[in-house]
């Protein structure tokens, strides 16, 4: 099994206090973005996190329903299911920037629940304007895509994620992307059975993230 313990995932250390205040200062300025409706019904806008200069940036769909109350992406039942595929690779999530395609959390009330409604293109169009940001500020080696929509976003064109799964590609800038699954996905899956080949799965994508980021630094 590769294991990445040995590897840094962030080249510049510690995050320098004016990447820090950069990152601090444009999670202000998200906080009040209007740029898409996105904002008017969620809780808050749930910005990335991790050190500037990680060589991973995991970038997810949307925050989810935890997501939008704790204010940090990640945290529900999805992040928890990243973290499982993180350690079995030997990966730091400390050490990654964990982020979404879109930063507010969109859904539809259904009695006391929030079911999760998929962003639409315009809303996507319009936060990756925040993405850029964080590509600009945290500058990884490999951004890694978690579900379509994210995939969609960072390769800037519809994506059907069977097609480029796993597999290692370009951006125009020489930035690496590798695209897998959403690890909410997994939890999607009907039996036992299926959801540890999803896992499986979801985890030699990772190893081979890993593996490109090596071939990268
Ligand atoms: S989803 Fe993104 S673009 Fe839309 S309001 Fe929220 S932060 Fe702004």
């Amino acid at each position: 099994m590769t294991q990445v313990r040995d590897v840094p995932l962030s080249e510049n250390g510690a995050t320098k206090p004016r990447h820090a205040a950069r990152l601090k200062k444009l999670v202000e300025e998200a906080a009040h973005c209007e740029r898409c409706p996105l904002f008017r019904e969620a809780t808050q806008t749930v910005f990335g996190e991790g050190p500037i200069g990680a060589l991973i940036m995991f970038v997810g769909e949307q925050p989810g329903d935890q997501e939008d109350r704790v204010g940090r992406p990640f945290v529900g039942p999805a992040g928890r299911m990243l973290d499982a595929a993180l350690a079995a690779v030997g990966l730091d999530r400390g050490a990654a920037y964990v982020t979404n395609a879109v930063k507010h959390f969109k859904y539809e009330q259904r009695g006391k629940r929030r079911l999760h409604k998929h962003p639409n293109r315009g809303e996507v169009q319009a936060c990756r304007w925040w993405l850029d940001q964080e590509f600009a500020l945290v500058r990884p080696k490999l951004v890694v895509a978690l579900g379509t929509v994210a995939a969609h976003a960072i390769l800037n064109r519809p994506v059907v994620l069977a097609r480029v799964r796993g597999r290692p590609l370009t951006l125009p800038d020489g930035r690496g992307v590798l695209a897998t699954i959403h690890p909410s996905a997994i939890l999607r899956m009907p039996d036992e059975t299926m959801r540890r080949q999803a896992f499986g799965d979801f985890v030699d994508d990772l190893k081979r993230a890993v593996k490109v980021v090596k071939s990268l630094r």
